[in-house]
């Protein structure tokens, strides 16, 4: 039995410790690997599944991707009920945890007749940090 929830909790220990980050299917199969832990991709595809089940990860896919992506649900932040902002980029996770939210959904709801899925949703678009990176380098090219 011992044996059954290791792996879980190493996912799980994984996901909390980068919080903000995403990591697929494959990510960790690696990582585990990597740790030294002998797994196959159907056994950490179940854990996953246990995890997302059990509201610790949220799983999804966005446009363009055919892979699902897990982030960890901060427990307390209730990701459920606002969206996530999401760095195509880095990969890296924004809890758009505002008191605008209600209002957005609200506006939404009022205006169109639609409930957002906050669960299932997620914002495309780049960090403060890669449109830096992006910007040094477009200056880098002008002043060269
Ligand atoms: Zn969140
Ligand atoms: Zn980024």
């Amino acid at each position: 039995m011992k044996y059954k929830t290791k792996n879980r909790d190493w996912i799980e220990r994984y996901f909390a410790a980068h919080a903000d980050e995403r990591a697929r299917a494959k990510d960790i199969y690696e990582k585990m690997t990597a740790d030294g832990l002998s797994i196959n991709m159907a056994t950490v595809y179940r854990n996953l599944d246990r995890l997302e089940e059990e509201n610790v990860l949220k799983a999804y896919k966005t446009a363009g991707e055919d892979e699902k992506f897990y982030q960890y649900m901060r427990p307390g932040m209730d990701c459920g009920s606002h969206l996530h902002l999401m760095c195509s980029r880095c990969g890296r996770i924004i809890h758009m945890d505002i008191g605008l939210m209600n209002e957005i959904s609200e506006y939404v709801i009022n205006e169109y007749g639609f409930t957002i899925d906050c669960g299932h949703s997620v914002l495309a678009g780049l960090c403060r940090e890669c449109q830096m990176k992006s910007e040094d380098k477009k200056g880098k090219m002008i002043h060269a």
